[in-house]
């Protein structure tokens, strides 16, 4: 279960989109448990933005300077 569970956190943050452009966020993974993601970023191509994600949370807050 413990796998699934992480396969489905898994997909659910790369079918996150980018909260302005709509556009389709890259997922980079930089710590992890058995879990979930615990930090990383989401990567938005076209307003070149990293949303980070801290304790496993991911901060989709605009930033200011998107384009
Ligand atoms: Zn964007």
């Amino acid at each position: 279960m413990v796998y699934f569970y992480s396969i489905m956190k898994k997909d659910l943050l790369t079918i996150l989109v980018c909260p302005i452009c709509k556009g389709k966020l890259t997922l980079t993974i930089e710590k992890e448990n058995e879990k979930e993601i615990v930090s990383g970023f989401l990567y938005c191509p076209k307003g070149d933005v990293r949303y980070p994600i801290v304790d496993t949370i991911p901060n989709l807050l605009p930033p200011e300077h998107h384009k």
